[in-house]
């Protein structure tokens, strides 16, 4: 990496390491489970403080339950809770669940709205988990700021930013439209299984060369290989 880079080199080598997180992770995409728009919104909101495989867990019996924001506002509060239960939080996350099913059918039909200015006036609902529903149930290209994509933008040398909304419209004007919502996989994947916030494993990391936080984590590779995380949903 030059000492000073231009801006076109920024995007250069941005480009560059998204190519090279594509061959790296083909498999990349959403990895909560969700048959709709509604199952995707609910279970985005359920995945805070929690991971995506227990949200996963819970899924099934609960959209047999409240196939659709009607039955979930109607939902009986303690059969909700025992429901989400073993995802923590229990009552803070029923209580969520009610106030945003309600809130879809009083202001929308009990359908979920895709347009951004829509979904964020939504209770509960911010623009990470907007841009997730709109990027894989709408297909309007969103760039999800979670915690593992503002660690690695930063650790990239992408941006200083560290306000999310920020490092949301700095990592938008690298790249097209239409790669924001892979583009917010990949990253996610990377900073799952590779790029760890304690420990990356920089001796295994395939966009090594192009990083300016490299040795960060352990360089030998065999440290490192032993730091992935290649099974399964993160
Ligand atoms: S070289 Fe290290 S810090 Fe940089 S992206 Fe890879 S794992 Fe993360």
């Amino acid at each position: 990496m030059p000492a000073v880079e231009t801006p076109t080199g920024l995007v250069r080598r941005a480009r560059k390491i998204d190519r090279t997180l594509a061959e790296t992770y083909p498999e990349a995409g959403c990895e909560l489970d969700f048959d709709d728009a509604f199952q995707l919104l609910v279970v985005t909101v359920l995945s805070a403080q929690t991971t995506d495989r227990r949200v996963n867990a819970v899924r099934p019996t609960l959209f047999a339950a409240y196939p659709d924001a009607r039955a979930m506002a109607a939902a009986d509060r303690s059969a909700l809770e025992g429901i989400v239960g073993p995802l923590g939080f229990f009552r803070a996350k029923t209580e969520s669940l009610l106030k945003l099913s309600a809130a879809l059918v009083e202001d929308h039909g009990g359908e979920v709205p895709g347009r951004l200015d829509d979904l964020v006036k939504l209770p509960g609902v911010g623009r990470k988990t907007a841009n997730v529903v709109l990027g894989n149930a709408f297909d309007v290209p969103g760039i999800t700021v979670d915690t593992h994509f503002g660690r690695l933008a930063r650790r990239l040398g992408w941006t200083s930013e560290t306000d999310p909304v920020k490092v949301e419209h700095a990592i938008g004007a690298l790249f097209p439209k239409r790669d924001w919502t892979m583009l917010s996989h990949r990253l996610i994947w990377h900073g799952r299984r590779c790029c760890h916030a304690k420990k990356p494993a920089c001796g295994a990391c395939p966009v090594a060369r192009w990083c300016p936080a490299f040795g960060e984590g352990p360089t030998d590779p065999e440290a490192a290989r032993a730091l992935l995380k290649t099974q399964g949903p993160a």
